[in-house]
């Protein structure tokens, strides 16, 4: 296993040497028929004569698995100085278009739709409504086939629909009216700075006057009355920060947002990033006490994958580009332990109080006792696996969407909260294993070159 972690590192190395001189490409987003669930891009490339191969993000980062909703692509157009160009999609990778750049041509410009109503970044619903969007950014871009992403610059701007307001964790170059034109990033700062948008929006800053690096929550949401944070709940947020900021000792960001949509028309889930995180609830989340306290562990765990996760990343997952596989065998690090120092952040910020949080570890006990599937696969396993399981849930999700109308088969697929087994394993092993990992920052990191030290 180390000899193959040496020559991961070496190619990735071999890989950056020769791709030194990096691109610059534009991207305009254009988001004003996103209450349609419809994002348009134009994308600018500079290219030369030649066969090319232009290529949409497959393997997404948080969904550990080829979710990228390539079928959600539509009306792909390709032009170089104002001349159509005929292309071609692989007849094996759907991900691939292949096209000729004729001669005289020094850039392309490439248009196309993202239909975004159905699966979006991993979300089983919709990624904008009439009030909201989520624009995950490796759904609006294509890029040159065999750049690394780090290695490749992204000039993006959106157009936001008619009076919305956002929050990302990208930089601000100029803003007009609704148009925003961000600094330059490479892809992969790109991809791991969504952006929310709406039209009721509020920003609640969660650091005490002059404390850095500065951290807000951004939400969006169908009706002013959703955002409705009370100051106990805004008070339990500087808590988490601080308490995060304890547990960990070191913060490897800037800056870092909590994106929060509370909606009932768009897809719910939890994506973590860097400087970031993408979590999307119900849309009386903040406001009704059963909700909130459901929802209550969502915002720590994302916030602890920022550190392990993204700042650790395992090495199957750390991948030069969005085309190359995942090797998901760590993951039962990556999400088992999140889980388990999410919950704890969740009760040491008073989110749940400590009645609550022993609840949650009996639950998580109780379940066990009757998850069928880890007689037959280790929690290791059923992670490698996870593409699979998250097909398989899906699909039962589909058949039955009151979950508890099938048990015994989700048991046997060891299926619902995937994070339980292995957050049951760290609450046994944490307190020998947690010295043997360094949180401590050793250089600013978007990159991927830091890992887990495999264990056993
Ligand atoms: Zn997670």
């Amino acid at each position: 296993m180390h000899h193959s972690f040496i020559a991961r590192i070496s190619a990735a190395a071999i890989l950056l040497t020769s791709i030194a001189l990096a691109q610059s490409i534009q991207l305009t987003v254009d988001l004003s028929d996103a209450p349609r669930n419809i994002f348009h891009s134009r994308v600018t490339i500079a290219a030369k004569p030649g066969p090319l191969t232009l290529v949409y993000p497959k393997w997404i980062p948080g969904n550990h698995r080829p979710s990228g909703p390539i079928a959600n692509l539509a009306g792909l157009k390709i032009t170089a100085g104002g001349q159509t160009i005929d292309w071609q999609r692989d007849p094996i990778d759907m991900y691939a278009f292949h096209l000729q750049v004729p001669a005289g041509a020094k850039e392309l410009q490439v248009s196309f739709d993202t239909i975004t109503s159905g699966e979006s970044a991993g979300a089983t619903g919709a990624a904008a409504s009439t009030n909201v969007l989520d624009l995950n950014w490796n759904q609006v871009v294509l890029y040159p086939q065999g750049t690394n992403s780090d290695a490749v610059e992204f000039a993006a701007s959106v157009h936001l629909p008619g009076g919305w307001k956002f929050g990302t964790a990208l930089l601000i170059k100029t803003q007009s009216d609704e148009m925003v034109e961000f600094n330059s990033v490479s892809l992969t700062q790109l991809v791991d700075s969504p952006l929310i948008a709406g039209d009721h929006y509020r920003q609640i800053g969660l650091n005490q006057p002059g404390e850095f690096p500065v951290h807000v929550i951004d939400m969006v949401s169908e009706s002013e009355a959703a955002l409705a944070m009370t100051p106990q709940q805004t008070a339990a947020y500087h808590l988490l920060v601080a308490e995060a900021g304890a547990l960990f000792g070191a913060r490897h960001y800037t800056k870092y947002h909590f994106l929060y949509t509370l909606s009932d028309e768009v897809g719910h889930h939890g994506l973590e990033h860097h400087e970031s995180s993408d979590n999307s609830v119900a849309e009386r989340t903040l406001i009704d006490p059963e909700l909130r306290l459901m929802e209550a562990g969502l915002l720590p765990h994302e916030f602890v994958h920022s550190w392990n996760g993204k700042y650790r990343r395992p090495a199957g997952l750390a991948t030069p580009s969005y085309q190359e596989p995942m090797i998901g065998d760590l993951l039962w690090v990556y999400e088992g332990l999140t889980e388990y120092l999410g919950n704890l952040l969740t009760a040491r910020s008073k989110l749940w109080t400590p009645d609550q949080y022993r609840e949650a570890l009996a639950e998580t006990a109780a379940v066990l006792d009757h998850r069928a599937g880890r007689t037959w696969r280790t929690a290791r396993r059923y992670r490698a696996l996870g593409a699979v399981v998250a097909a398989a849930g899906a699909a039962l999700a589909k058949l039955a969407p009151q979950s508890r109308l099938l048990p015994g088969r989700r048991a046997y697929l060891a299926g619902g909260r995937h994070s339980h087994p292995a957050a049951d394993s760290w609450a046994e092993v944490s307190r020998r294993f947690l010295p043997l990992i360094s949180w401590r920052p050793k250089r600013r990191s978007q990159g991927r070159s830091v890992h887990i030290r495999r264990c056993c």
